[in-house]
């Protein structure tokens, strides 16, 4: 049971898998006002940073879930570097489904909506492991500006202009599952590098390493072409963002 490889490589050298720093991170720990005890729940939890560091930085308590073995091995070491294993827990397994027994404060799935086939079915699932006036955290992709075409959708890699909305339809989609949106952080570009550019040096020395790898062909053809094609399509078109709901 495993992430398709592709990412597991790709991604290998990444702390956050998503178009957020370090920064970002701490500024929705502390914009949540989150307190000592908090528990938190982490639906595709990948490398754990976001537990690791609210455990350090605010005290909480928590668990993440994530399907990658690789990542989840890497959640675990940094528990252990930052000094907070016995504050959070990571279970390598299927988030899709997964519904806690310990209600928690903060419930979250920052970049993997589709373990509940988008956004409306992930709250729905977050919401049954939350205790009552909990905060959900969703972190996912919304339109900067809309693509004129469903090539330049395609050229963004989503599977077409419907798969996102714009910023105020994203917010006021929310409202209309019954939730307030209470907080938000949102990515800039700096951080869409961040996520981006990280994987090609990352694919660079992986396929110094594996030259004779079944995947090297293809690594080096998204080597070859992520660069530009991130520039003109990903960065000019996607934003990406974090938002705290309460439900009404
Ligand atoms: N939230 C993390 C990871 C985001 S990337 C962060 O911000 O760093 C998406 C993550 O979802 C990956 O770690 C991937 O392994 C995980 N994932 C994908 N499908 C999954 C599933 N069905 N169940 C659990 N995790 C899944």
């Amino acid at each position: 049971m495993d992430i398709p490889r592709i990412f597991n490589i790709t991604e290998s050298a990444h702390r956050i898998h998503n178009p957020f720093t370090t920064e970002k991170l701490a500024a929705l720990g502390a914009a949540l006002r989150l307190e000592t005890g908090t528990r938190v729940l982490d639906l595709g939890s990948g490398s754990g940073e976001m537990l690791c560091t609210w455990a350090r930085d605010y005290g909480v308590v928590g668990t993440g879930i994530d399907l990658s073995r690789l990542f989840t091995e890497q959640a675990k070491l940094r528990a252990e570097e930052l000094g907070v294993s016995d504050q959070v827990k990571f279970i390598h397994g299927e988030a899709a489904g997964y519904v806690s027994k310990d209600k928690a404060g903060v419930a979250a799935c920052l970049g993997a909506t589709w373990i509940a086939g988008g956004v409306a079915g992930t709250v729905g699932l977050l919401a049954q492991s939350l205790r009552p006036g909990g905060i959900i955290l969703i972190g996912e992709p919304y339109w900067r500006r809309l693509p004129p075409t469903e090539a330049v959708a395609k050229g963004c890699l989503a599977g077409s202009i419907a798969d996102f909305l714009i910023l105020p339809e994203l917010l006021a989609s929310f409202g209309r599952l019954g939730y307030d949106v209470v907080e938000m952080v949102l990515s800039d570009r700096d951080g869409y590098d961040r996520y981006e550019a990280a994987k090609w040096l990352t694919m660079r020395r992986w396929l110094d390493a594996n030259p004779d790898d079944e995947l090297a062909n293809d690594i080096r053809a998204r080597l070859t072409s992520e660069p530009e094609r991130y520039a003109t399509y990903t960065r000019e078109y996607l934003g990406w963002g974090v938002f705290a709901l309460m439900a009404r």
